[in-house]
C-alpha cells in the first residue's frame, strides 16, 4: 500500500492572489491562484494521484474500489466526507453562510458546510467577519440587508498567525484581505451569498446573493467558541503536536517535526498530510512545503523525518 500524493486544483476566483504559486511553487496557467484544493473528490476539482500503482486516477476513483481505505469512520459517510483547501485572500472574500446538513440535504441534495481555518499567515492589520456582535433577530437582519447596514453588527476579529475558527454551519462569515490559511471543510459546495461589497464577477455581472436561503440558516448571535486552537502545544524529544480543532465531522493537528517523528493510520480512519511549511521526508520519500498526502486507513505507521509543518486530519 502506498501513501497517495495528490495533485491540487486550483480556483481563480476574483479575490485571490499569487502567494501560492510565489511561496508554495505550485504550477498553474491560471493568473490568480485564489484556492487550492489539496483533498478533494468534489465533481467540482478532483484531485489526481501522482505516484504509484494509482498514478494518474482520480482519488476518487481509487476510493470506489478501495473503500476500505477511508476506514470504519470515513465510511459512515454517504460520500467522501472532507474537502480541504489553501485559500490566499488577496481581498475580501462575499459574506457568505452555509447551511448545516438537515437544510442542505432537504434543500440542495448535498451535505451542509461545518468548517474551520487555520490562519497560516496574515498582513499585520489583517481582520474577518466571524459571527455577529450581538443578537439580533431574523427580521433585523433581513432589513439590515435591504437597506444595507448589516456590516455594523457583524463581529469583526483581527486575525494573527496560528488562530483558529471553527465556523459551524449558520456562522455568518468571511476571510478578509490579507489572509492566507487552511480550510478544512464538509465536502460541500453549497454557499449562500449575503453581500458582495458591490463587485462584478469575470462576466462584468454582479455576483448572485442568495439572500432568502441565508435568512433561512442563519444563526443571528455571537460566535460561541474563541480564536484559539482547541489542544495545548505539546513538545516531544523531536516533534511537537497541537490538536487545532476535534468536532464530529473531523479532527485536526498541526504537527511539527524537528527531527523524527512516528505517526499512524489505524483501521478508522484515513490520515490527510498537509505540508506548511518546511522539507523532509515521509518513509523515505520527498516531501516538501504544499504537499497533499493521502494515508489509507490501516495503513500502519509511518515516519517522518525533516524540518517540516503539517496538518494532519482525520475523519
Ligand atoms: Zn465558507
Amino acid at each position: 500500500m502506498d501513501i497517495l500524493k495528490l495533485q491540487p486544483v486550483f480556483k481563480d476566483y476574483i479575490w485571490g492572489g499569487t502567494r501560492l504559486r510565489d511561496e508554495y511553487g505550485f504550477e498553474s496557467p491560471l493568473e490568480k491562484l485564489a484556492e487550492g484544493w489539496m483533498l478533494s473528490c468534489h465533481k467540482d476539482g478532483e484531485n489526481i494521484v501522482l505516484n504509484g500503482e494509482y498514478k494518474g486516477k482520480t482519488l476518487s476513483e481509487v476510493i470506489k474500489d478501495n473503500p476500505e481505505f477511508l476506514g470504519e469512520n470515513g465510511k459512515k459517510f454517504e460520500y467522501f466526507p472532507i474537502l480541504i483547501k489553501l485559500i490566499d485572500a488577496k481581498n475580501d472574500l462575499s459574506v457568505q453562510v452555509h447551511p448545516d446538513n438537515e437544510y442542505a440535504l432537504r434543500v440542495e441534495k448535498e451535505y451542509g458546510k461545518t468548517e474551520c481555518w487555520y490562519i497560516l499567515d496574515c498582513d499585520e492589520d489583517a481582520e474577518l467577519i466571524y459571527g455577529f456582535n450581538k443578537q439580533i433577530s431574523s427580521e433585523e437582519f433581513k432589513k439590515k440587508i435591504a437597506d444595507n447596514t448589516f456590516l455594523d453588527t457583524v463581529n469583526k476579529v483581527k486575525v494573527k498567525k496560528g488562530d483558529l475558527f471553527f465556523i459551524e454551519a449558520g456562522t455568518l462569515h468571511a476571510i478578509g484581505k490579507g489572509i492566507l490559511l487552511a480550510e478544512i471543510q464538509q465536502n460541500s459546495n453549497t454557499t449562500y451569498r449575503v453581500y458582495d461589497y458591490g463587485r462584478l464577477g469575470a462576466d462584468g455581472k454582479p455576483r448572485e446573493l442568495h439572500i432568502d436561503k441565508a435568512i433561512d440558516v442563519t444563526k443571528c448571535a455571537p460566535p460561541e467558541r474563541g480564536t484559539e486552537p482547541e489542544g495545548k502545544l505539546k513538545s516531544f524529544d523531536g516533534y511537537s503536536e497541537q490538536l487545532l480543532t476535534k468536532c464530529e465531522l473531523f479532527s485536526v493537528e498541526k504537527l511539527c517535526v524537528s527531527r523524527d517523528y512516528i505517526g499512524s493510520a489505524d483501521d478508522k480512519s484515513f490520515v490527510s498530510l498537509l505540508v506548511t511549511e518546511g522539507n523532509g521526508q515521509i518513509d523515505g520519500t520527498d516531501i516538501k512545503k504544499g504537499d497533499s498526502l493521502f494515508v489509507p486507513a490501516n495503513y500502519g505507521k509511518y515516519k517522518i523525518t525533516g524540518d517540516i509543518e503539517i496538518i494532519v486530519t482525520r475523519v
